[in-house]
């Protein structure tokens, strides 16, 4: 690890307003200082762990108290206490993850080769990652909507958020740190931006289910039916060729359907667990393209365009 040089102050001299400022220019100092050292936002929630390790240590808020009472030496000898605690926190945590839980509520992982070893351990079950297929509209870090050209298996998320599904907020923990995916344990939020993840390295559902027959038989008669390039092209054709791209877009959409209903109804399997073999619904891939699909009490599908 390359040490860094650790200067202890942020301005020239702060000093003065320290030896004469009541304590809310000392606790302004404080912060500053450590924002500059951090290189993050007050907000962010890297700055927040840390900051409330140091000031434990050295009692940060006694030291508060008493401040506007303290001489100059006296002064001097606190702020040297919180400088002291702040540099045994920061070296002995100087870029590693603080364990804060920022990056774990913004998204949950992309799953790896390395990862097979969960499943392997048990601590995946196919009930906790689930599959985007290639073609599936995605955001990428920059926000912007992206179409993926590689199929992603990715750990569930909490419903109706980012929020990785083995996050706990009111605890700030994964529930699996000491075997969380390699893409956490690459995370490095301090450091330059991650780099781009390798396709070459993903972990797909061919690694994970090409040992079961009768469940991979049926993500293939799936892919072949309900893959998202014959959906995406039946889409685009719907103006031009309507009956055919009509019919191709109903087969689709009924086989999508009956096979998670089979899956569910007589392998028992969960929700969750279907979304893992085939990825997430047909309805939901044409909710994102404007389309409501709903099943009629016939059991057929209509077709809407999206209102909401
Ligand atoms: S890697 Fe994630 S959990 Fe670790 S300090 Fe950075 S934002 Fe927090
Ligand atoms: S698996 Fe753990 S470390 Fe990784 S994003 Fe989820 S909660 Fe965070």
């Amino acid at each position: 690890m390359k040490e860094k040089k650790f200067l202890g102050k942020i301005r020239q001299d702060p000093w003065e307003s320290l030896a004469k400022g009541p304590r809310e220019v000392m606790a302004s100092l404080w912060q500053e200082y450590l924002q500059e050292i951090l290189n993050a936002t007050q907000k962010s929630k890297r700055y927040q762990t840390v900051r409330r390790q140091i000031e434990e240590k050295a009692d940060f808020p006694e030291m508060y108290r008493q401040w506007n009472d303290l001489d100059v030496e006296a002064r001097a000898a606190a702020w040297k206490r919180l400088i002291t605690a702040a540099k045994d926190v920061l070296w002995a945590g100087w870029e590693t993850c603080v364990r804060c839980g920022e990056c774990c509520e913004l998204s949950s992982p992309t799953l790896l080769a390395p990862d097979l070893a969960l499943f392997q351990k048990e601590i995946l079950t196919w009930n906790e990652v689930y599959t985007l297929r290639p073609g599936e509209q995605v955001t990428n870090r920059e926000g912007k909507p992206e179409t993926l050209r590689e199929e992603r298996l990715k750990i569930r998320e909490v419903p109706g958020s980012h929020q990785c599904w083995f996050y706990q907020a009111a605890t700030n923990s994964c529930r699996i740190y000491d075997d969380r995916p390699e893409q956490c344990r690459r995370q490095e939020c301090w450091g330059e931006e991650t780099p781009e993840l390798d396709t070459a390295e993903l972990l797909n559902r061919e690694t994970l289910l090409a040992g079961v027959p009768e469940v991979w038989d049926l993500v293939t008669a799936h892919q072949e039916r309900g893959g998202l390039d014959r959906v995406g092209r039946a889409l685009k054709n719907l103006e031009a060729s309507p009956e055919a791209a009509g019919e191709a877009l109903f087969d689709a959409l009924h086989f999508d359907h009956y096979l998670r209903q089979m899956l569910q109804e007589e392998w028992e399997l969960s929700p969750a667990a279907t979304e893992f073999i085939l990825g997430r619904p047909l309805t939901q891939f044409l909710k994102d393209h404007g389309i409501n699909a709903t099943l009629t009490p016939e059991g057929t599908f209509r077709l809407l365009p999206r209102s909401d």
